[in-house]
């Protein structure tokens, strides 16, 4: 199994759950509260290491009480922590959830803090870590100077680069042509190419445009209704596993994870595909991000009773 690095965000999720969303100006009283580990770039390494992977997260957090939730779930999961940063000036990243416990509606206000004020300094720091990985995965939640710094570290090292491009930011062609694969969701696809992937043919003219800018292996998620994937002049749609989901928040992470971890053992990416969409599918069938990620013996039992 090849080493694998994830480079992004954590940021605190604080939950509240209301009767109604407050207006401007209005407070309401919550039912419930929940404060748990979060991010897209600590979900997706969550998701890799209850996979099985060998994988480093490195992110950034400051020196207060939120970044005790970074550390005691890396504790509690035992992730190696040597690759953690922090900031002496700027906190732990948040991200303020309010939900209205009649509609599901949510009202979200991130705040990445010190995730988005990643140096050039600390991203020399961990050329080690690149230097011996595989694959590097990164989404857009930190300061993108910070990336494409990764970038061109990783390409100098032959560390292939995996861009989930959530949340979606616009970001510069010069960026995209040093990337290996990308894996928006069909929103960002959407924004990104102005393509709405419907079907394969869609699907084939949205992955032109990235394949277009340098881009080797396009994967596209599409929800429940599976995965986009072009690689080497062949495209097709792999579906996604029929299961009941309860909470798809974080699936996009869980795919992103289990893609990782599948393609550090070697699987190639169609193999990769199904074993991320395995790992999807059951986390979509449990509450929350991080503990609804399955563990490795689940996803290989998923697939062989799916087989
Ligand atoms: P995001 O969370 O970024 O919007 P998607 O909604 O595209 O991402 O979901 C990512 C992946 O998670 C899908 O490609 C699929 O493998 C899996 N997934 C999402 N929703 C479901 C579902 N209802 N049933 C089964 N798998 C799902």
């Amino acid at each position: 199994m090849n080493k694998v690095a994830v480079f992004g965000s954590f940021v605190v999720d604080l939950m509240a759950r209301s009767p109604h969303l407050p207006v401007p100006g209005e407070t309401v009283k919550g039912s419930m509260f929940k404060m748990g580990p979060g991010g897209k770039g600590f979900n997706q390494c969550v998701a890799a290491h209850k996979a099985g992977a060998d994988v480093v997260m490195i992110t950034k957090l400051g020196r207060d009480n939120f970044a005790n939730v970074a550390l005691d779930t890396m504790d509690e999961l035992n992730m190696p922590k040597d690759h953690i940063l922090f900031s002496d000036m700027t906190e732990t990243g948040i991200a303020l959830i309010l939900v209205d416990e009649n509609t599901s509606q949510n009202e979200i206000i991130i705040v990445p803090g010190a995730c988005n004020t990643i140096t050039e300094e600390e991203v020399k720091g961990i050329e080690s870590v690149i230097k011996e990985s595989e694959y590097v995965l990164l989404q857009l939640e930190v300061n993108q100077n910070a990336n494409e710094m990764v970038v061109d570290m990783a390409n100098q090292h032959g560390c292939k680069v995996i861009v989930n491009t959530a949340p979606y930011v616009p970001i510069s062609d010069s960026f995209l042509s040093k990337v290996y694969m990308v894996t928006p969701n069909e929103v960002e696809a959407e924004s990104m190419t102005g393509i709405a992937v419907k079907d394969l043919e869609s699907g084939k003219q949205a992955a032109k445009f990235f394949h277009d800018k340098g881009i080797e292996i396009v994967v596209i998620t599409l929800g429940s209704r599976g995965v986009f994937v072009s690689y080497d002049g062949k495209a097709e749609i792999i579906p996604a596993f029929k299961v009941n989901a309860v909470d798809t928040t974080g699936a996009g992470d869980a795919f992103n994870g289990g893609l990782l971890a599948a393609l550090a053992e070697g699987k190639d990416i169609w193999e990769a595909v199904r074993f991320a969409n395995a790992l999807a599918a059951i986390s979509v069938q449990r509450l929350g991000t991080t503990p609804s990620m399955p563990e490795r013996w689940e996803i290989d039992a998923f697939l062989e009773a799916h087989n």
